[in-house]
């Protein structure tokens, strides 16, 4: 019976095809009416054939093939197809699926770094790719891929990575994040803040792990990332100095970026190096309240380093050190936001550096800093 069955569905099959390849969603329709007549697909099949003609198509086909034999690559097939949807395959010519479409104005958030494309495909070309927390008009939604406008003009992002701002966590404070230093120093000078003669490095290369090897660079953007996602998470705006470590941003560059966001505080996250392995434990800077260049923000710099050195004790449970108040710092220096360092522990004393390695203990540093940012505001 059941292979009756299967050589009717094939020949209508080829009576449906070789009665021309005109339109997709047409064949797809007389598909339906013809295996309606014969009774043997279930509603849900019907279903499918309606919402995914090809796909249909092609399952009709895979029925035969599967009769005449039985072979492993045809289920290899099938396995790969699967793994392969992570964003949907689509026609030849590609377009929103119109039964499905959604038509609004409405903004909307990218939750993840994202291709922005030139048309509802992964096949097309991929126009830009931007990163998390980017922000773009929707004018169409088809449930699996969102028209977005760029400059007047209509780009694709697949509908997943796309979260409406309406609905997005906001505690209406902007936190900017620095991951201290960068993949290779730069020596050259600038100034140690605004009209001063003095110089310093443009950024230096930081220290290093002396168990684990792990260079500050890299751990100060380890921790850095999970601070952001926990900001996040707590309906802060987050926004990165740097994400990568081939850049080449000065101090005062930094300072300069918080600035211009306009942050309501400004983290810059660092460790410790010292020339006696036993020293450990935590600190946070702040300027003096004589710093000629930004004195006037004492108070909050003084009071944001207290509370996150507060909050990171109790997190982590390690050594607390003190707040050094010191006007020697081009990146405290040059702004004009709230800001504070932190040292997350010393590299050079092997427990401290072989905890700071651990995942464990860098979620436990990115939620003290948070508690304290939170305290900070109030929150
Ligand atoms: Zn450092």
């Amino acid at each position: 019976m059941k292979k009756c069955r299967k050589w009717i569905v094939f020949l209508l099959v080829m009576a449906v095809m070789l009665s021309g390849c005109g339109n997709s969603g047409q064949n797809a329709n007389e598909n339906q009416k013809t295996e309606k007549q014969d009774s043997s697909l279930s509603n849900k099949e019907q279903e499918d054939s309606l919402l995914e003609p090809e796909g249909a198509e092609e399952e009709s086909k895979k029925e035969n093939t599967d009769s005449s034999s039985e072979d492993e690559n045809s289920e290899e097939k099938e396995v790969s197809d699967s793994q392969e949807t992570i964003e949907p395959e689509s026609p030849a010519v590609p377009t929103l699926n119109e039964q499905t479409t959604v038509y609004a104005r409405e903004e909307v958030v990218t939750t993840s770094s994202v291709n922005v494309r030139t048309a509802p495909s992964t096949d097309s070309e991929v126009y830009q790719t931007v990163s998390r927390r980017s922000e773009f008009v929707r004018t169409k939604d088809d449930g699996t891929w969102s028209a977005v406008e760029v400059e007047g003009k209509e780009y694709y992002i697949a509908s997943e990575f796309l979260q409406l701002k309406s609905e997005m966590p906001d505690n209406g404070y902007l936190v900017v994040i620095d991951a201290g230093h960068q993949g290779k120093g730069n020596s050259e000078q600038e100034p140690i803040g605004p009209g001063a003669s003095e110089t310093k490095a443009k950024v230096s290369s930081g220290t290093s792990g002396c168990v684990t090897g792990l260079n500050e660079y890299e751990l100060t953007l380890m921790v850095s990332l999970k601070l952001q996602a926990e900001l996040e998470a707590r309906g802060y705006q987050v926004m990165m100095v740097r994400t990568d470590h081939d850049v080449n941003i000065s101090n005062s560059e930094r300072a300069a970026f918080a600035n211009d966001a306009g942050a309501d505080a400004f983290i810059r996250v660092h460790a410790n190096g010292s020339d006696q392995s036993s020293e450990n434990g935590i600190l946070t800077i702040c300027p003096t309240s004589a710093n000629p260049y930004m004195g006037s923000l004492y108070n909050q710099c003084r009071r944001l380093s207290e509370c996150v050195l507060d909050a990171m004790v109790n997190a982590t449970g390690a050594n607390k050190k003190y707040i050094w108040e010191t006007d020697t710092m081009s990146g405290i220096n040059w702004c004009t936001v709230p800001v504070t360092i932190v040292e997350m522990g010393f590299m050079t004393n092997p427990e401290e550096d072989q905890k700071m390695a651990q995942d464990g203990y860098q979620n436990q540093l990115a939620e003290g800093m948070a508690n304290g940012l939170d305290a900070y505001f109030g929150n």
